[in-house]
């Protein structure tokens, strides 16, 4: 049945179809946007079920493209549709075999199509399989090989992991004359390789090959007008006559090595082979011996082997020059490539490049104790995190508990929240509950309102709330008092517990001890 060509086209379109549908749920399922790792692991499965989408379709392709002429032989047995007895003879035949091929299986349990998804589901390993513990699931780079490469190289230097870190993406720091080793093309190709399979495993779904590739396309511009960084010259350094008169040494002054030595220290010596373009590997003693071996001799007269790779000596011969000049910027031109490829990844990675920094950063500053505590919690911080993330339900719109959380219902009507208090003193402010509202006529919005009425705020004023009722109330008052202030009945005084009385009263109060 299934051998059919049109069955088989038929059969990739379903699959096809069904793939991107559980690709789409996958995708747009809540898990995928609450939390890290079900992103994650949402991206992980659409990539899955792409790839098989993808691999179909290449099947669905080749029976299209139909090279064994099967598909136009099934569909001539079909007729043209002119002759309606052949084409129903071709219809009985196939019902015949069909029914043929499921003889003896009528117990058979349908299978509804989708179970090969569910087998790409199940063979894709949980996401913390796929990270490192220091890459905690994709959100940091694990760097500690590339930094043990670095600090133990010639190129490299001794540094820490958070100055690695800092400074892992800036190659054009390293001194030219170190990059052409093989060590240095190692280390440029292994961190490149990890950078592009932990991209792969974090964000399965980018296309982090496309990416470099048009980098590579950009680099091969910036590398014609030499806007590499660090490689303006194109890696061709050319020596001659005059440059090896003007180096920074002048060796005629010395009659011997040692006088020599005694007079530039390991650095003059150092310094006086770069600005020569010879090589300035070695200890001390091979390096003043290679600057000594150089001295009084003409450019042609000199070893090439002595100059430091990418050094062009200019004999004036145009045929030689060519030639080396080639060799040299080919070799640069390479080791550039890969640094600006690697620089590319890094760059893609920035946000996890950050991660990394910080995180080494925050855990070089905790003691081994509180680094064992961050470990176990590490596992609630997860759930804590999916917590905050959660979208908190609250239809009534209930305020907020101490918790984040809306407080219980029974609490919010026993308080009397649902009911609103506005208070014109106030301008117009709301108060939620009668609570609110009985305490604010001592709080400073209020007492800030009565300021500004010019009206001192006395007990009578509770629960006055129109600015109308306020100003009868004073007048009313003053008249009485003739406008006296009583400091026993009007002051007002607060015990301890914010408890606010008339002094007389917080007098007696005090005399029998109560408060
Ligand atoms: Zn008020």
């Amino acid at each position: 049945m299934a051998s059919t060509a049109l069955e088989l086209a038929r059969r990739a379109h379903e699959d096809i179809e069904r793939l991107e549908r559980r690709a789409c749920r996958a995708l747009t399922s809540e898990s995928a946007s609450a939390t890290h790792k079900g992103r994650l692991t949402a991206n992980r499965l659409a990539s899955g079920l792409v790839e098989a989408a993808a691999d179909r379709a290449k099947r669905l392709r080749a029976v299209y493209d139909d090279a064994d002429g099967s598909m136009a032989e099934e569909k001539a047995s079909m007729g043209d549709g002119e002759d309606a007895r052949m084409a129903l003879r071709a219809f009985y035949e196939t019902v015949k075999r069909t029914r043929a091929s499921y003889e003896g299986r009528e117990s058979d349990v349908a299978n509804d199509g989708e179970a090969f998804l569910d087998e790409i589901e199940q063979s894709l390993e949980d996401p913390s399989a796929a990270f490192s513990g220091e890459e905690n699931l994709g959100r940091c780079l694990d760097l500690h090989e590339s930094h043990a490469t670095f600090s133990n190289a010639t190129f490299g230097e001794r540094c820490d992991y958070s100055q690695y870190l800092a400074r892992c993406g800036d190659f054009a720091s390293i001194a030219r004359t170190k990059k052409f080793c093989s060590a240095y093309t190692e280390y440029l190709d292994a961190l490149l390789a990890y950078l592009v399979s932990f991209h792969e495993r974090a964000m399965p779904l980018q296309f982090v090959g496309e990416a470099l590739e048009r980098d590579a396309e950009a680099f091969e511009a910036r590398w014609t007008k030499g806007e590499c960084v660090g490689w303006e010259d194109r890696g061709v350094r050319a020596v001659d006559e005059k440059m090896m008169k003007s180096s920074s040494a002048d060796l005629s002054a010395f009659s011997s090595i040692e006088e020599m030595r005694a007079a530039l220290d390991v650095d003059g010596v150092k310094s006086a082979l770069e600005s020569m373009g010879l090589k300035m590997g070695g200890t001390p003693e091979q390096r003043c011996e290679r600057l000594w071996s150089v001295k009084g001799k003409k450019l042609s007269e000199i070893d090439k082997k002595l100059f430091a790779k990418g050094v062009v000596v200019d004999l004036k011969k145009k045929s030689s020059k060519g030639d080396d000049v080639a060799k040299a910027e080919a070799r640069a031109k390479m080791v550039a490539r890969k640094e600006s490829q690697c620089a590319e990844a890094l760059r893609l990675l920035g946000k996890q490049l950050d991660a990394t920094r910080t995180n080494v950063e925050k855990k070089s500053t905790l003691s081994l104790a509180e680094l064992q505590a961050e470990a176990e919690e590490d596992d609630d911080f997860s759930d804590a995190e999916t917590d905050e993330e959660e979208e908190i339900y609250n239809p009534l719109k209930l305020p907020l508990g101490w918790d984040g959380k809306p407080i219980p219902y029974w609490l919010y009507k026993l308080h009397g929240l649902n009911m609103e208090y506005t208070c014109e003193i106030c301008g117009n402010y709301s108060y939620w509950g009668r609570r609110a509202f009985e305490r604010h006529f001592t709080e400073w919005r209020h007492q800030h309102g009565m300021r500004c009425l010019k009206i001192p705020y006395t007990r009578a004023f509770n629960e006055v709330v129109s600015i109308a009722d306020a100003r009868a109330l004073h007048a009313n008052l003053s008249q009485r008092d003739d406008g006296s202030f009583d400091v026993a009945l009007d002051a007002e005084v607060e015990d301890t517990h914010g408890n606010v009385y008339n002094k007389k009263t917080y007098e007696d109060l005090k005399r029998q001890g109560l408060l």
